[in-house]
């Protein structure tokens, strides 16, 4: 762990780049990865009860609350709910988020409340803040496996049809013009209903969505117009962004992945090259130091020098249901160089949700400790038979629905853990596993398993987060 902050924490420029001391382009060419909430969370009980016994110091949990009729109104403390909930003054309605309804009439005070979007292909990440602190944050891995699922349906159903009859070919029966794939439609669809499900039990005033790494119009062209890198804080993130897009974030001369790139001069400026886009591209420390005073012909890479001059094909797929998010709610927008940018500020290190923190227009609130962290899973099976058939031609049952009780992706207590059904089997012997798909059980009987929460299409569990500021890293060294 300590190895690993020190590497982090190393700069590493371009030989040739200006340098500005104490500014914010020192982080230009740090290295990105994303340090996923997975790593060092601690499994979190879910009922505000629970939560509070074990609180550290520092903002802890905020219990959601919406009055008699529904609406939501400012959340409150975990020990607040308790009190609540003791008194026979409200009620649960959910578990993650835990959030609770009124039973009795009360005004609302309402404060600005903003929700941050990381959107991604991916992961979403969230963050709910207020004047005063972080409210809640999350993150939810979505599905990945929809392509690959309807294809195998095509195939069963076009090896079906071949089978059965003649059917006058169908075609042109396609008629939406906005037409997505369904593994796209259905990454938008979860954004917006993720959006929806927050609005619905916080008072959300604005939401903010990141729509692309930088600003495609304003960087039209930027070979021919001239933009040139170190012109100002904010232009050397963005001209980092687009070459890292450019140049497929990998070096140019190795094509390694994953290392620290850096920018690197086509033509080196010591020999009369150019800081503007057309003469920079990416690569890693090893090629930057061999490279040296060589041209990219020189080092053996003439086709780098052609490539540098050709402008960034229509910025990605993702970009553009970025901006359909925006333009179906209706909602803010910002753009990743500005982010990043933001968060290298505050000293937060690259995750969804800090990204989604600083998009939030999160400085120096205080950070919520726990997150909710959320996977999607897919609902029901409907084939009737498995594809294969038995021995002697029989077919075989697809899948048990429910036994006593269970389903697939229920979230059980066995012991005191809290898991997920991955595997159900009809002899009432269940896999079980963590959100993270840690094993906790590969044969457990149902009858030790203490049903808790239906899956609905998605599992979800409260953790503890490590506070992701630098002060808090001090304390992890010594774990
Ligand atoms: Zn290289």
């Amino acid at each position: 762990m300590e190895e690993e902050k020190q590497k982090l924490g190393k700069r590493i420029t371009p030989r040739d780049a200006a340098q500005v001391p104490g500014s914010v382009a020192d982080g230009l060419n740090r290295s990105e990865r994303v340090a996923s909430v997975s790593i060092g969370v601690k499994t979190f009980p879910n009922s505000a009860d629970e939560q509070e016994h074990s609180g550290k110091s520092g903002h802890d949990l905020r219990v959601p609350v919406i009055n008699m009729r529904g609406r939501a109104l400012m959340p409150t403390t975990a020990k607040k709910a308790r009190h609540l909930l003791k008194n026979g003054k409200a009620k649960i309605v959910g578990y993650a988020p835990f959030c609770i309804q009124l039973l009795y009439a009360t005004g609302e005070t309402i404060q600005k409340i903003v929700l941050g979007v990381d959107a991604g292909f991916k992961h979403i990440g969230w963050s709910v803040v207020s004047a005063t602190g972080e409210i809640l944050a999350g993150e939810m891995e979505l599905r990945s496996d929809i392509k690959r699922l309807l294809e195998k349906r095509r195939q069963y159903r076009r090896l079906r049809r071949s089978q059965l009859w003649y059917r006058k070919p169908r075609f042109l029966n396609r008629g939406k013009e906005d037409w997505l794939a369904p593994s796209i439609e259905h990454k938008l669809q979860s954004h917006i209903k993720l959006i929806d499900r927050l609005k619905a039990i916080l008072p959300i005033a604005e939401v903010v969505v990141e729509v692309a790494s930088f600003d495609t119009q304003k960087m039209q062209k930027p070979e021919i117009s001239g933009v040139e890198y170190q012109q100002g804080e904010l232009q050397g993130y963005e001209v980092r962004e687009y070459l890292l897009e450019k140049w497929q974030r990998k070096c140019a001369y190795c094509g390694k992945k994953d290392v620290p790139l850096e920018i690197e001069h086509i033509v080196p400026k010591s020999r009369g090259g150019s800081n503007s886009v057309s003469n920079l591209t990416i690569s890693c420390h090893d090629c930057n130091q061999k490279k040296g005073n060589m041209t990219a012909a020189e080092f053996g890479s003439p086709q780098i020098q052609e490539k540098a001059k050709k402008t960034l094909k229509a910025a990605a797929f993702m970009n553009a249901i970025r901006w359909k998010l925006v333009n179906m709610l209706g909602c803010g927008y910002t753009y990743g160089y500005i982010t990043k940018c933001n968060r290298i500020k505050r000293g937060l290190e690259k995750s969804h949700i800090n990204d989604a923190f600083v998009i939030a227009g999160g400085d120096t609130q205080e950070r919520s400790v726990t997150v909710q962290k959320g996977k999607q899973v897919r609902r029901q099976n409907r084939s009737l038979y498995k594809a294969n058939l038995l021995k002697g031609g029989r077919r075989k049952r697809n899948t048990v629905k429910e036994v006593k009780g269970f389903r697939r992706f229920d979230k059980v207590l066995y012991g005191k853990v809290k898991c997920f059904i991955f595997g159900l089997r009809s002899s009432g012997y269940f896999n079980v596993k963590t959100i993270e798909g840690e094993k906790v059980s590969d044969s457990v009987s149902c009858k030790k398993l203490t049903f808790v929460e239906r899956a609905r299409g998605r599992i979800e569990e409260v953790k503890r987060a490590i506070p992701p500021r630098a002060e808090a890293r001090g304390l992890l060294a010594h774990n």
